[in-house]
């Protein structure tokens, strides 16, 4: 049976066990008018462990704000267990550098265990060029060496971009070896997956095991956020519950299977009606094949329900809100198709599973 979680402020949350924070809400890179959210990021803490699930713009302020961290000087990074990347998209990646340069300066520097980061492997393929009939000019393709980079050679190459930085802080400042820091870790495919980047990204499978620990086990399952591949939802099953994290998708099957009686889900979702200003019939630009091609990508605000509904999840949290500036009534819409409870995320709202803890 799954529980109904109501959001908590910093000091009741930390009452539980287990924990789930939603460090920003935003989706997609532009910066919203009008909107104070911050880019996609969420934290998961049990036993004081933290779990990082995307790197989106601001995260690190937000985590400080999120009291999650000791107070002191140690500034929180020493309790960060793993950090999973759902897929290589900037909104979900652009503050990733800030965890592995500021990590020794806040808390790192020292841990005893390096901390786990698993994210996509290499697409394997370029995505098609969409619209390559109506395009003027056909793009270059950019760093043909290795155009569709996983988790392992991004990190390996963003550490080089800033080896002045890495050698000076260990040479000078006498930092601990930033390689013993961090572990990458690229999230394989089961073998006989039936995957195809450019073809059927989500074949129907079972989630499989990517990281487990004392604390908490890992899963993954193939979503469909085409033609960003691999792109996953993630869940983790805890003492206390378990939680999914969509990542960015289209309705998706994989994400009901990964979902099925999740005592929180936290999705994705997109304001159709923004998507119609800026190219549907109305628009300066009607294209319909871009509104077909983002909505494929993406989950419209009356899908979502029917989706969590299917899974029999407890409590939906609505997060990675595209645009962020659309007000939080039109979110609510998400309740149709879902007899579970509603909640539309706000930056660093908290969540506690199980009981709270004396
Ligand atoms: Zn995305």
């Amino acid at each position: 049976m799954t529980r109904t979680y109501l959001p908590l402020d910093a000091a009741d949350a930390a009452k539980y066990r287990t924990r789930v924070t939603l460090l920003g809400t935003a989706g997609g890179p532009p910066w919203w008018d009008g909107s104070d959210r911050t880019g996609i990021s969420t934290a998961i803490t049990v036993n004081d462990a933290v779990y990082l699930i995307d790197c989106g713009e601001g995260w690190g302020p937000q985590f400080r704000k999120s009291g999650l961290g000791p107070a002191g000087f140690q500034k929180g990074l020493d309790n960060m267990r793993a950090v999973f990347i759902t897929h290589h998209h900037s909104d979900h990646m652009v503050d990733y550098p800030n965890l592995l340069l500021l990590a020794w300066h806040n808390g790192s520097d020292g841990l005893k265990q390096p901390i786990q980061i698993h994210g996509p492997g290499d697409r394997g393929a370029l995505p098609p060029i969409f619209a390559e009939e109506k395009r003027e000019f056909l793009p270059e393709v950019f760093h043909p060496e290795s155009p569709t980079p996983g988790l392992v050679e991004s990190s390996e190459k963003l550490l080089q971009a800033y080896a002045l930085d890495i050698n000076d802080r260990m040479r000078d400042n006498a930092k601990q070896d930033l390689r013993e820091i961090f572990e990458f870790h690229d999230i394989e495919l089961p073998a006989g997956t039936g995957d195809d980047p450019n073809g059927n990204p989500t074949p129907g499978m079972e989630p499989f095991e990517i990281y487990r620990d004392d604390n908490v086990r890992v899963t993954a399952i193939l979503v469909d956020h085409r033609p960003v591949f691999p792109a996953f939802a993630f869940r983790f099953d805890t003492p206390d519950g378990a939680i999914v994290i969509s990542g960015d998708t289209g309705v998706c099957g994989n994400l009901v299977t990964i979902s099925e009686g999740a005592d929180i889900l936290l999705h994705e979702c997109i304001d159709m009606d923004w998507v119609d200003g800026l190219m549907g019939p109305d628009s300066p630009k009607p294209d319909p094949n871009l509104m077909q091609h983002m909505l494929a990508a993406h989950t419209a605000i009356e899908e979502v329900g029917p989706q969590a509904e299917k899974a029999g999840v407890g409590t939906l949290v609505l997060t990675h809100l595209v645009p962020g500036n659309t007000p939080p009534e039109k979110w609510q819409k998400a309740q149709i198709g879902f007899s579970g409870n509603l909640v539309v995320g706000e930056d660093l709202m908290h969540f506690g599973l199980g009981e709270p803890r004396d």
